[in-house]
This record gives C-alpha cells, sequence and structure tokens, in this order.
C-alpha cells in the first residue's frame, strides 16, 4: 500500500533523513521508534505530504511521486502541475498530529465532516452520517455535538483520529498521537488504535509507547540519525534488537 525509497530531506545544513526505505502492507501496522530528533516526525510529515523531500519515490495507493523530479522554487513552493502530484499522494493518507489540532470553533462531528465535505466534496448528509459512525466507532457518539474546549484530552484525538479516518485514506499515519495526553488518557486512544488495527487499517505510528509497539506492531522501524538502523518484527527488534544503538535507546526508555 505504501512504499518509499531513498527518501532524503534536509532543513538548510542539517541532514534530517538520509536515504530511508520502508514498505507497508495492506492492514498492517508498522511502529517507528527512535531518539528525539531522529527524524521522525519529519519522515511521517513527508509521507503525509507535509513536507516535500529532497528526494525518493514515494507511492501510496496508485500514486506515486519522484521528488528527485520535482522542483520547488527558492521559497520551497511547487510549481502547480507537481503541487498536484504531490497533493495526490498525500490525499490517499490521513494524518493524526499529537494533538491541540481541532477547530476549536467546530463541534466534534463538524471537526469530522469537515475534510470530506470541504476538500472531497461530498455530500454533507452523507458525510454526516458517515462521521457520526466513526464518532461512535471511537465511542463518542454523546459528544458529537460539543467543542474541543469540552472534551479531554484523549477525546479530542479519538475525535482526531475519527477526523483522519473521515477520509477514507489507504493510510493512517500516526505522529506520537499520546505524548500530550494525561497518563490516564492514553490507554484509551492507544485502544483506539489497537481497534483500528484489528479492523485491518493500515497505520504508522510514531509512538515511545513499547508496550503497544510490541503488542500491536507488524514491523518496527527503528530510525536514528536521518537513517533506518533496524527493521523487522517486535519480538526481534525490542526484543532481541541486534544493533548498539537500538540497545541503547531501548534501555533508555524500559
Ligand atoms: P521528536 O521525538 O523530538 O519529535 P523526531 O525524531 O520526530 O524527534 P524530527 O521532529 O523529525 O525528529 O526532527 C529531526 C530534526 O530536524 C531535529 O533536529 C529538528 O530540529 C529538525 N527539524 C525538524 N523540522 C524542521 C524545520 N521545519 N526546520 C528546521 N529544522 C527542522
Amino acid at each position: 500500500v505504501l512504499a518509499a525509497q531513498g527518501v532524503r530531506k534536509s532543513f538548510g545544513e542539517k541532514e534530517v533523513l538520509r536515504d530511508i526505505s520502508l514498505e507497508v502492507g495492506a492492514g498492517t501496522v508498522t511502529v517507528v521508534l527512535g531518539p528525539s530528533g531522529s527524524g521522525k516526525t519529519t519522515l511521517l510529515r513527508a509521507l503525509g505530504g507535509l513536507e516535500t523531500p529532497d528526494a525518493g519515490v514515494i507511492t501510496i495507493g496508485d500514486s506515486t511521486v519522484d521528488f528527485a523530479e520535482l522542483t520547488p522554487n527558492r521559497r520551497g513552493r511547487l510549481p502547480r502541475a507537481q503541487r498536484e502530484q504531490a497533493d495526490r499522494l498525500a490525499s490517499h493518507t490521513g494524518f493524526v498530529f499529537q494533538g491541540h489540532d481541532l477547530f476549536a470553533h467546530k463541534t466534534a462531528i463538524e471537526n469530522v465532516v469537515e475534510g470530506p465535505v470541504i476538500v472531497q466534496g461530498e455530500d454533507p448528509a452523507a458525510a454526516r452520517e458517515r462521521g457520526m459512525a466513526l464518532l461512535e466507532q471511537v465511542g463518542l457518539t454523546e459528544h458529537a455535538d460539543k467543542y474541543p474546549y469540552q472534551l479531554s484530552g484523549g477525546q479530542q484525538q479519538r475525535v482526531g483520529i475519527a477526523r483522519a479516518l473521515a477520509l477514507r485514506p489507504e493510510v493512517v499515519l500516526f505522529d506520537e498521537p499520546t505524548s500530550a495526553l494525561d497518563p490516564e488518557t492514553v490507554g484509551e486512544v492507544l485502544a483506539v488504535m489497537r481497534d483500528l488495527a484489528q479492523q485491518s487499517w493500515t497505520m504508522v505510528v510514531v509512538t515511545h509507547e513499547i508496550r503497544f509497539a510490541r503488542e500491536v506492531a507488524d514491523d518496527v522501524l527503528f530510525i536514528d540519525g536521518g537513517v533506518v538502523v533496524e527493521r523487522g518484527a517486535p519480538e526481534q527488534v525490542i526484543l532481541a534488537p541486534r544493533e548498539a544503538r537500538t540497545q541503547a535507546f531501548l534501555k533508555r526508555i524500559l
């Protein structure tokens, strides 16, 4: 469903991603682990079209973009046709941020239907019906008409997940979805994510939740210094890491 080859991204002099490749099969969960500053967020944002890689070929669903062929101007803007190509690629993804990114002046259900109606042109009534089903799936039926400030951090994150799913993405990208939450609400968000994994959503998850990674991931990618240091099944990468850098990281966080 998703394949990335040779993805590179620098910010000024700083090379944040160096030649990263990954493959994500349909219905699988890939967890990306790595120390702070290793490039995890940048990788996820590149997959979701929120950053434009300097090079690399990314395929998601039926779209492929060779980023080495794109020619941003000095301000980093792409010519229109290339922008559309990159946007089409990104449209196959849904993105769940760390939190605090819902529209504050819209209710939960309005947040969920915004993308389908405004971006995808879906009929509002149909989008609302689908949106309510998604809110039910994340356990928020009774909170559909509440505004973000009336919801807990965990509930807001679940709205964020429903909103990402509403776009019918081929791949759902999660960027440390529980890192900004109070400890007691982390579990409810991870439970929803487990549910999605069970329903065979294809997911790429940046997280420090090792237990989640061990129990839910099909593949674990350990990134450090902008390269993939180690990858494999969780039993291998987490329980029996081969690389010294992976071992040192796990020792620090476990
Ligand atoms: P964390 O776990 O702390 O979020 P991370 O592994 O997700 O870390 P990234 O957020 O991808 O790491 O950042 C990798 C490096 O790139 C960091 O040194 C960061 O300062 C730098 N960086 C990220 N985005 C930008 C940007 N827009 N401009 C300049 N530097 C950036």
